[in-house]
């Protein structure tokens, strides 16, 4: 079961453009398939809650770039705080201050990405664009030393729709182009769209993506747990 993993990231692997990212997304999954992953040369993985994390994070090489991709609760970010490669998942500006009050004990600068509601789906967690472009305006991040914010991470519609999901793609991608023109002119590091799951990744990285995360599509369905 384990050699399919082995497969399976060589076969998307072989299919990325220059300068896109994988995510292999871990959650719900044990370390052996994370050993797996990490056999082959896969250093980026992806988690959705925070205890689990931590409990991965102890286990497994030091050199595993590990990404937060779940909504965040307030009080669980010092779990994560001390190791965390980027946070995908911000929804707020408290949650942001909440992770600098962190980041500033250790002390660490974190990479975040602010989370974009752009999916039909009214469960998903996110910043409509309208909101992320508010809080952006109202300018107080500025004054959090101890985050940076990288760029915008997006969830697509659950559809077979192929267009609706490249529009949704396509809008985030444009509200990233707008911000980082915005905001972050001259800042190198607004530079990531985390766009593309296991059955959109070709889309988002058509449309713009750096950054995809992958679960099922490598390690197969989510296990109970
Ligand atoms: C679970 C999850 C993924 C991976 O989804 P797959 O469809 O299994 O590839 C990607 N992003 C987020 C935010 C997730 O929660």
């Amino acid at each position: 079961m384990y050699s399919d993993i082995k497969k399976n990231i060589e076969r998307i692997s072989a299919t990325l453009p220059d300068g896109v990212t994988l995510i292999a997304v871990s959650k719900y999954h044990p370390a052996e398939a994370i050993e797996a992953a990490y056999a082959v040369g896969q250093r980026h993985f992806g988690e959705s809650k925070a205890q689990d994390l931590r409990v991965k994070e102890q286990q497994l090489p030091r050199d595993i770039r590990w990404h937060f991709i779940g909504h965040l609760q307030s009080n669980k970010i010092k779990y994560i705080a001390p190791y965390i490669h980027l946070i995908h998942s911000i929804d707020s500006l408290r949650l942001l201050q909440e992770v600098d009050r962190q980041a500033a004990k250790i002390p660490r600068t974190i990479d975040c990405l602010l989370q974009i509601h752009i999916a039909q789906e009214e469960t998903k967690f996110g910043l409509t664009p309208a909101e992320c472009l508010a809080m952006l305006d109202e300018g107080s991040w500025r004054s959090l030393a101890h985050v940076r914010i990288c760029g915008l991470m997006c969830m697509g519609s659950n559809t077979d729709d192929t267009n609706q999901i490249r529009n949704e793609f396509h809008a985030v991608k444009e509200l990233f182009d707008e911000i980082r023109n915005k905001y972050f002119t001259a800042k190198e590091s607004f530079s990531i769209l985390s766009a593309g799951m296991s059955d959109d990744y070709p889309i988002a990285i058509q449309e713009g993506s750096t950054h995809i995360r992958i679960g099922s599509d490598i390690f197969g369905p989510p296990q109970k747990g």
